[in-house]
Order: structure tokens, then C-alpha cells, then sequence
């Protein structure tokens, strides 16, 4: 990362054609307009028209940008008290706080995407900040470490609190990192499978 932009790290570019299912089209067509910024949503005509020159005259690639999205105390998970579910219990509630720093990365990661394209002579290149943050990769809520202090699992991804449980979806890192993270998510399942076997079979379970 370069020392100027005052960033800590980067994240993960991926390039891809778009895909050729027009729902998934239709969505990204809809909320953006030409001209390089993400706007309100088009509907009517000016959608018809947008999808029959999406369709019929372009050929489209896409990049998009992963970036870390930094624990921090604005974003924290509690049982709310107002919304219970069918068995009487609260749910959960997610709040979800985002540090400057990250949107800072999101925007230079965006615009490094973008340099590909300018350098390819695309004809029209939009880019934008989905909220400065992700609904899809979520990380941290039962993170791991070796203290009680400041993690909910040790470092084999069982509770420190309960005895035998173990937690193997994307909770237990603290970030993303800045790329997803789902085969990181799998190769950790298989990894703690293979620790409560050899405890299982050491009488440990
Ligand atoms: C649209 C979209 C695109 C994505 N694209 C990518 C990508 O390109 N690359 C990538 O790496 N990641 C991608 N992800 C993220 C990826 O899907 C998640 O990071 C990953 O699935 C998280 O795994 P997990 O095991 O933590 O949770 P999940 O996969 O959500 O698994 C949780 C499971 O628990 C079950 N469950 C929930 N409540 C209960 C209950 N009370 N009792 C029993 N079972 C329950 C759910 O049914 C579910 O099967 C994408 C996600 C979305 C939504």
C-alpha cells in the first residue's frame, strides 16, 4: 500500500464479466446511472431503455472490490428487547458502525478497479460505495484467541464459556481481511473436525 495514501492495507480485486442472468443484470442496471456514480434506482422507460442498450450494444466487465471492514465499538450484536420470534424468544439485533478509514480504502480500492478499464479504453466506466459495507461477509461476532477476555472461542474453536461447543461458520475471525472468505470458512471446519476427532478419541470430549 502506498506509504502517501495514508492507508493501513488494501483488499481484493476481482474482475469478471457480468453474468449473463438478466435478474442479476437488471439489479445493477437499475440502480446506476451513466455517467460513473451509483444514483437513485431508474424504473419505466428509462429501465427499458437502459436493459435494451445493456443488452443489444455493450459488452460489459465488472471489478469489484473487497475491503476490510475493521471491528470497532459502533458495531455490536444484542438480543432485542421490542421483537421476540414464534417460540417467544428475542432476536437478534446487528448494529453495524463504519469506520472512515474503511470507506476511505473501499473508495481507493474502487478507484484503483477503475485504472484497468481507463487503461483498456473502456467507452463508460461507473463505479460506487455499496453503503460502505457488506450485508454478505459478516465476521467477528464469536471471534477466537487464546484470552476469555477478549474472545468468545479458543484458538480450536470451541467456547471458552460452554463446555463442547464448537463454532465453525465465518464468526470466528475477528475481519474479512479484505477478501471472502468462505473457502478460509471451510478449510477452518475441516481443520477443527480433525482437532474433536483426536480429542474425541483422547477422551477429551
Ligand atoms: C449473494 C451472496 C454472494 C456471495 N458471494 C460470495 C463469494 O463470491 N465468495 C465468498 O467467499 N463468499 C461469498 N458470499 C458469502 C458466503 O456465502 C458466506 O461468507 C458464507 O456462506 C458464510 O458461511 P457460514 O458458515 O458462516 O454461514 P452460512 O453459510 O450462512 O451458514 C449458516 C447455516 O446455518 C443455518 N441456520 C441458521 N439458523 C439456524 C438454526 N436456528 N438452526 C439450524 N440451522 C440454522 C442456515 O440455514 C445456514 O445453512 C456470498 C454471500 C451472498 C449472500
Amino acid at each position: 500500500m502506498p506509504k502517501k495514501t495514508g492507508l493501513t492495507k488494501g483488499g481484493t480485486l476481482r474482475y469478471d464479466m457480468m453474468p449473463l442472468s438478466p435478474i442479476a443484470r437488471v439489479t445493477k442496471v437499475a440502480i446506476s446511472k451513466r455517467g460513473g456514480t451509483i444514483e437513485l434506482p431508474i424504473w419505466g422507460q428509462a429501465l427499458k431503455d437502459e436493459l435494451r442498450a445493456h443488452f443489444r450494444d455493450m459488452r460489459t466487465l465488472e471489478c469489484e472490490a473487497f475491503c476490510e471492514h475493521t471491528a470497532n465499538e459502533g458495531s455490536y450484536v444484542e438480543t432485542d428487547p421490542d421483537t421476540k420470534d414464534r417460540y417467544g424468544i428475542p432476536v437478534v439485533k446487528m448494529t453495524i458502525g463504519i469506520l472512515e478509514s474503511n470507506v476511505k480504502q473501499a473508495r481507493y480500492m474502487g478507484e484503483r478497479g477503475a485504472e484497468l478499464f481507463h487503461a483498456m479504453g473502456a467507452d463508460e466506466i461507473r463505479h460506487g460505495i455499496t453503503g460502505g459495507m457488506s450485508w454478505v461477509l459478516q465476521h467477528g461476532t464469536a471471534r477466537f484467541g487464546k484470552d476469555p477476555k477478549s474472545s468468545v472461542l479458543d484458538p480450536n474453536c470451541r467456547s471458552h464459556d460452554v463446555k463442547n461447543l464448537y463454532v465453525v461458520d465465518g464468526s470466528f475471525m475477528p475481519t474479512s481481511g479484505g477478501v471472502p472468505t468462505t473457502l478460509t470458512i471451510m478449510a477452518n471446519a475441516l481443520r477443527v473436525g480433525a482437532h474433536m476427532r483426536e480429542a474425541f478419541v483422547k477422551k477429551e470430549l
